[in-house]
């Protein structure tokens, strides 16, 4: 052979080689999240994990491989910013205590690898773990999905939780006094508090959690202690906080986040608007409060206080992500089933469902610091990309009907092929 012709040989190689890489999704409804829109008849071309092109009338070469989701709606990857992957509880039977005795870190570990594949296979591409996952288990589930062992969602992950002198238990003899330990670290003031964040980041956690209810609340120094300790990591701090001056405290302390938030004022949620604090509001539906032992009546009464909570928050603009935080599995349901029945309080209260759907997407990464990267589909972005059966602006709850999952360009899931 010629030089000319070796030459040749390899550019036409690495050319096929190249072009092979190249994954062309035809969608036919596509979700643009940026602006909450449905737009018709889009080409997705996925190069080396990322979304490369994204446009109608594209030009793709015949060599590379056709994904036809020309009858489908095709969305960005969706995000839950509440998640316990490891914890799971019996249907009316939630007993924390008897659970973090009887239950280690590798059992939590593997239920963990688990649930977070039923995520990524029900189209969620990106999870926010919030700790309760005992001697920090998700730590090693991450690692384990980022040497291939398992497939899994993007895991942003809080490590353990860090809250006052007990963390949530209740009546715990003083015999057995650092159980809790196992779950949450202690911290009373200041500097426990940044002690507390490195030693998080340290194992692996890559957003701080703090609880300010149950066995006492943080102040605003507190909350800055935290904040400012983690910002040093470029990390962010978000609270499981309820309302009233505990709320006030972790608005004015700088947290990213509120998680719950059953109980924020309008004076709050117009606060944490201005100061582009998130809500994470975990809006169980009735059957999710009835799954947790309560009675009808109870149940019925905590749904409709999220509904007028959902409605507020909207009404006012508080920035939004959406969160679930279910441990209890619904009967025949899996664990995201389960987590989708929010869905139900979402539309209780009359939420778009365009909007629900840019909270699961643009808004959710925004709040976890991604949305650089992953939360839409444009040129540079992760080709985190789903598709569902059912038309989602119609009805939010057609994103049940995941039957595509693409995660970083790699199908996980493709039902119709
Ligand atoms: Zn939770």
């Amino acid at each position: 052979m010629t030089k000319k012709t070796i030459f040749l040989l390899v550019f036409l190689i690495t050319s096929i080689i190249i072009n092979a890489q190249n994954t062309v999704i035809k969608a036919g409804h596509f979700f643009d999240a940026r602006n909450g829109k449905i737009l018709e008849n889009q080409i997705i071309i996925v190069q080396n994990g990322k979304i490369k092109e994204v446009g109608t009338n594209l030009n793709y070469d015949k060599t590379d491989s056709i994904i036809d989701l020309s009858n489908s709606w095709v969305l960005p990857g969706l995000m839950d910013c509440h998640v316990h992957i490891t914890s799971n509880y019996p249907h009316r039977n939630v007993q924390m205590e008897k659970k973090f005795v009887g239950e280690s870190t590798s059992l939590r570990a593997i239920r963990g690898t688990v649930v977070a594949k039923e995520f990524l296979d029900n189209g969620f591409t990106t999870i926010k773990e919030i700790g309760n996952d005992a001697n920090y288990a998700t730590a090693d589930i991450i690692k384990a999905i980022n040497k291939g062992w398992v497939q899994g969602p993007t895991i942003i992950y809080a490590g353990k939780i860090i809250a006052p002198y007990g963390g949530q238990s209740s009546g715990v003899n003083p015999e057995h006094e650092h159980f809790w330990n196992f779950e949450y670290i202690d911290a009373d003031t200041p500097d426990e508090i940044k002690k507390a964040v490195r030693k998080n980041i340290y194992y692996g956690a890559t957003v701080i959690k703090l609880v300010s209810e149950d066995n006492g609340i943080y102040n605003e120094e507190d909350i800055k202690a935290a904040v400012d300790e983690a910002k040093k990591y470029d990390i962010k701090v978000t609270v499981h906080v309820q309302g009233g001056i505990a709320a006030t405290n972790v608005i004015s302390g700088g947290a990213a986040g509120i998680e719950h938030g059953f109980g924020l004022s309008n004076e709050q949620l117009q606060l944490m608007k201005e100061k582009g604090i998130f809500l994470v509001g975990t809006d169980f539906s009735y059957d999710n409060w009835y799954a947790y032992g309560m009675d009808s009546e109870t149940a019925t009464a905590l749904n409709n206080m999220l509904i007028d909570r959902l409605k507020r928050a909207y009404k006012i603009g508080t920035p939004m992500a959406f969160g679930t935080d279910i441990i209890v599995n619904l009967p025949e349901l899996n664990r995201v089933q389960s987590s989708l029945k929010v869905l139900e309080t979402w539309k209780a209260a009359e939420i778009p469902a365009s909007y629900i759907l840019q909270t699961m997407t643009i808004k959710s990464a925004e709040l976890l610091g991604i949305d650089n990267e992953r939360g839409i589909l444009e040129p540079n972005y992760y080709a985190d990309i789903i598709a569902v059966e059912n038309n989602p602006l119609k009805d939010i709850e057609a994103i049940k009907t995941v039957y595509f999952v693409m995660k970083e360009g790699e199908i996980i899931r493709n039902d119709k092929k």
